[in-house]
């Protein structure tokens, strides 16, 4: 979950933590946690009730417990033993008995602990014939106010090899006093809003989702953190409509019969959906005020010529367009489309890239103009700018509406068209999308092959093994998706690089096999996908940085291990890599649970082909919060609105209402408009 930061400290890197060396700041750094702030925002994947503290006398043997105790007697030697393993051994106790300790390798331990201090031993307990003892516990002074791995809710973290539970939770406390001193008097959230929906306050909740009394803290700092979020978001819906409502566009008039020529020149006809959504832009663009849409739709089903469509319509009128895609790679597909489409109708379709922008020069009328997301930060100025096509950016702000402004030389505000491959479900959209109005095509272009998905058991791993060499043979190409890059000691789960060995060196080995990953920087990235593209490799294994992207009609086959790790609308976008061609194509989903949840979802994935039916399923199966999955989807945002519930949506609906109707240019609220800044910054950061 990302925290709202409330002061600089958030940003200082962990290294400026107590105790924080080399080492851990490298293992952390792969899972992503690099500032202070990353360490708060990291929350515990569980909590373990250690609360109760028992009397020695009342220690039971097989099972756990804290006392809380003296050490009556401690010394450490050599066994004789465990191939000489240092062993430090005590007895402690309290004034109902005594119980023995034993500690391995910890020689330290003679030094740090001493006898007659007092101290929380906590962990299972054993029997032999000497009686109780507990062996390697983890113990806590008790001089301290709090405590932090004894003797309390003690929470449990999703961490990465060669980083312990009790190094993070000492982090996490200095994180915490760290901040704790730095920290501003009020919350950022308005006080009023904050009582009216019964919320904790920022600090208190901070606080207490790491170091819980209660598991009902637990909940209501979640509550909280999710509502924070909601509440930006939806605030921020509201500023983007306001701002859009309040600028100038410029009417372009329908030429009916340019566009029907047009239409009637491509060399398909278009689908019922498609046809709706033109009719829909195209009145949009007739008004003076400038569009503001989603046109939404499986990948395949047609959008991009849609898009084309509008901009035909904006060069009519002597305009240029612009299309901005999320990847490089995208942007060139997307030009190679737009050329065939377009060329007709003689309007020069222009890319830009990291390489050509220095040298790209616009040809003198009416043109379109391809490239990432980028493009927004270039210096180019257009004469006319009359239309902007986003491709899989769903937030637009303020900020960026701005900079498109600003490119137009006209002055006016240019027409906006998103496009989107990742349904939402319907009651979501309004949230989600909140400004924007939108179209969707949920029928695919007649003639295409649904994709054959099976849920594949364990025991048939080797006919997919099989049916994957024939294919491959046959010249076609595979696509495997992991859902973590590194094997993990915390998650069962198929990683990318565990899956890369086992295909090169054993599954199938003599093929060529690829890995791609999110820790790859872009250019190695490129040349992997590049080489797939040119059928250098057979199978290409990948994280979910393939979600996003790569149009390869020679791919036939999706293999998908832990598909219970990905939501529906994820594993849906995956499969939609494959079946790009003329081929029947497959996807196989394998997974390492088979719970009745991940049965029934598999289950849906073979049988449902619509996206925005899996969609609504999703958010209806999944409801409560999936634990990860979301760094390394191209969608974090909206994986994480799927985690909300309905109720937390209307609760922050209504206070987005209120502060909007009473200070709609927060101006009495300068807090709450530095926390908007930054929250409409961070979803465009990149
Ligand atoms: P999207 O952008 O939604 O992923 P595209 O616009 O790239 O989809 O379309 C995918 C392919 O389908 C393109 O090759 C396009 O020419 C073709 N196509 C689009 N609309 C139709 C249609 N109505 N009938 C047949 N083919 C179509
Ligand atoms: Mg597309």
């Amino acid at each position: 979950m990302s925290l709202v930061s409330v002061s600089n400290v958030f940003e200082l890197p962990i290294g400026k933590l107590p105790r924080c060396g080399p080492a851990i700041i490298l293992r952390l750094k792969k899972i992503g946690i690099e500032t202070v702030g990353d360490v708060l925002g990291h929350f515990p994947a569980r909590y373990e009730d250690h609360s109760e503290v028992l009397d020695v006398s009342g220690l039971v043997a097989g099972e756990f417990g804290t006392v809380r105790v003296r050490v009556q007697q401690l010394r450490g030697r050599r066994a004789m033993y465990r191939r000489g393993m240092h062993v430090t051994e005590a007895l402690v106790g309290d004034g109902t008995g005594s119980v023995r300790v034993v500690w391995f390798n910890q020689p330290f331990l003679t030094k740090t602990l001493s006898v007659g201090e007092e101290i929380f031993v906590s962990g299972k307990v054993a029997e032999d014939s000497f009686g109780l003892k507990f062996t390697s516990p983890i113990y806590e002074r008790t001089d301290k106010n709090d405590t932090l791995h004894t003797a309390r809710i003690v929470p449990i973290y999703g961490l990465t090899i060669g980083v312990g539970n009790k190094q993070f939770r000492s982090l996490v406390k200095s994180a915490l006093d760290k901040v704790d001193a730095a920290r501003p008097v009020h919350d950022w959230l308005p006080e009023e809003i904050r009582v009216e929906n019964s919320l904790a306050t920022y600090w208190h909740a901070l606080e207490a989702i790491h170091f819980p009394e209660n598991m009902h803290e637990v909940e209501e700092s979640h509550l909280r953190f999710q509502f924070d979020q909601t509440f930006l978001h939806e605030l921020n819906q509201r500023v983007v409509k306001r701002y859009t409502e309040s600028v100038i566009g410029c009417a372009l008039p329908l030429d009916v019969e340019i566009v029907k020529n047009f239409i009637a020149g491509l060399p398909f006809v278009l689908t019922d959906d498609q046809k709706k959504a033109v009719f829909a832009i195209l009145k949009d663009m007739e008004r003076s005020h400038p569009m503001n849409r989603l046109l939404q739709g499986d990948v395949g089903s047609g959008k991009t010529v849609v898009a084309a469509i509008a901009m035909r319509h904006a060069a009519a009128h002597g305009c240029t367009s612009i299309l901005m895609a999320p990847t490089q790679l995208l942007a060139e597909q997307h030009s190679e489309t737009l050329k065939k489409v377009l060329g007709p109708s003689e309007i020069p379709v222009v890319l830009i890239t990291q390489s050509t922008k220095k040298t790209a020069t616009l040809p003198k009328g009416p043109c379109v103009v391809v490239g990432t997301h980028a493009l927004l930060y270039e210096k180019v100025v257009y004469p006319q700018l009359g239309l902007v096509v986003v491709d899989e950016q769903h937030r637009f702000g303020v900020a960026q509406r701005k900079a498109i402004k600003a490119k137009n030389k006209a002055g006016y505000t240019p027409h906006f068209l998103s496009m989107s491959a990742t349904p939402i479900p319907r009651s979501l959209a309004l949230a989600v999308y909140g400004s924007l109005a939108v179209s969707s095509i949920k029928h695919m272009p007649v003639g295409r092959k649904p994709i054959a998905t099976r849920s594949v058991a364990e025991k048939d791993r080797g006919k997919a093994v099989d049916f994957v060499k024939q294919h491959v043979q046959r010249g076609e190409q595979v696509f495997a998706v992991a859902p973590l890059i590194d094997p993990s000691d915390f998650l069962s789960v198929e990683s990318a690089t565990s899956l890369y060995e086992q295909f090169s060196s054993d599954l199938f080995s003599g093929l060529r096999v690829g890995l791609v990953h999110g820790r790859m920087k872009p250019a190695e990235r490129s040349k992997v996908m590049d080489a797939m593209r040119r059928g250098e490799i057979d199978i290409l294994v990948a994280t979910a940085v393939i979600e996003v992207g790569v149009d390869i009609p020679n791919a036939t086959v999706m293999w998908i291990e832990g598909s219970e790790r990905f939501g529906l609308a994820q594993l849906h976008q995956f499969r939609g890599r494959v079946g790009r061609g003329e081929k029947q194509s497959y996807c196989f989903l394998f997974s390492s649970s088979r719970g009745e949840n991940a049965n029934k979802r598999l289950k849906l994935m073979e049988e449902a082909t619509d996206g925005f039916v899996l969609a609504e399923k999703d958010l209806e199966m999944r409801g409560g919060g999936q634990l990860w999955g979301t760094q390394q989807s191209g969608f974090a945002e909206i994986e994480f609105l799927r985690e909300i519930s309905l109720d937390i949506w209307d609760m922050a609906r209504r206070a987005a209402d209120k502060i909007m109707s009473d200070d709609s240019a927060l101006a009495h609220h300068p807090v709450l408009a530095l926390q908007l800044k930054q929250f409409e910054e961070e979803l465009h950061r990149e």
